[in-house]
């Protein structure tokens, strides 16, 4: 089997960013549970729409569906030589089946302190014709686009606070049962984009 990457850490913490870097330094897809989910939604499928109920208010999408999800992705041929995952796995539940499928050589902790990840959020917007995620004091869009981009709806400080209890007490163990492995590394996501690249990029080397 190939070998896959998860990228890990907190909702806010920088994953969907630093993965595109990462899928052009290793040629791995990325696989976001969180976008095969938005995905779903807006095609109308009764999968997304199950999902909906999760997702707005902040908690987990059972994991079955999520497994199910995840099996038939790695089914697709773009799969074979492994994948970045970014979002999943977010249960020790999740991290065990995918155990069965696929190889996992290295998990990248994202670290981002609590405080910080409301800010991120609830300030996140997103270009919906280019997908580039901005944020309305970090990283202002150009003028003429920054009337076009949506704020995700589950971007607000409710379902902040309930996505970070979920991550405290259902995803955040993961790190340790990956460290047991030998496979997790940190980095400080709590600095600018292209220092938490830079030391992305030196993990991968
Ligand atoms: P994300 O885009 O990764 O922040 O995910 C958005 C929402 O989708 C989460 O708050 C969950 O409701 C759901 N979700 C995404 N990935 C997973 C997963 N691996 N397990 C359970 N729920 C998930």
């Amino acid at each position: 089997m190939s070998e896959s990457i998860v990228l890990f850490g907190p909702p806010g913490a920088g994953k969907g960013t630093q993965a595109e870097a990462i899928v052009n330094a290793t040629g791995k897809p990325q696989v976001s549970t969180g976008d095969m989910l938005r995905a779903a939604l807006n095609a109308g499928t009764t999968l997304g729409l199950e999902a909906k109920k999760y997702m707005d208010v902040g908690e987990l999408v059972p994991d079955e569906v999520i497994i199910g999800l995840i099996a038939d992705r790695m089914q697709e041929d773009d799969a074979c030589d492994g994948v970045l995952f970014d979002g999943f796995p977010r249960t020790i539940i999740q991290a065990e089946a995918l155990a069965k499928i696929a190889v996992v050589t290295l998990v990248i902790s994202i670290e981002v302190p609590d405080e910080s990840i409301v800010e991120r959020i609830v300030g996140r917007r997103m270009d919906p014709e280019t997908g580039e995620i901005y944020h309305v004091n970090f990283r202002p869009a150009p003028s003429d686009i920054s009337s076009r981009l949506i704020q995700r709806k589950d971007d607000n400080e409710e379902a902040v606070r309930t996505r970070l209890v979920a991550y405290h007490s259902q995803t955040a163990p993961l790190a340790e049962w990956y460290d047991q492995r030998g496979i997790l590394k940190t980095v400080n996501g709590n600095q600018g984009m292209a220092e938490v690249g830079a030391e992305i990029s030196q993990l991968l080397d």
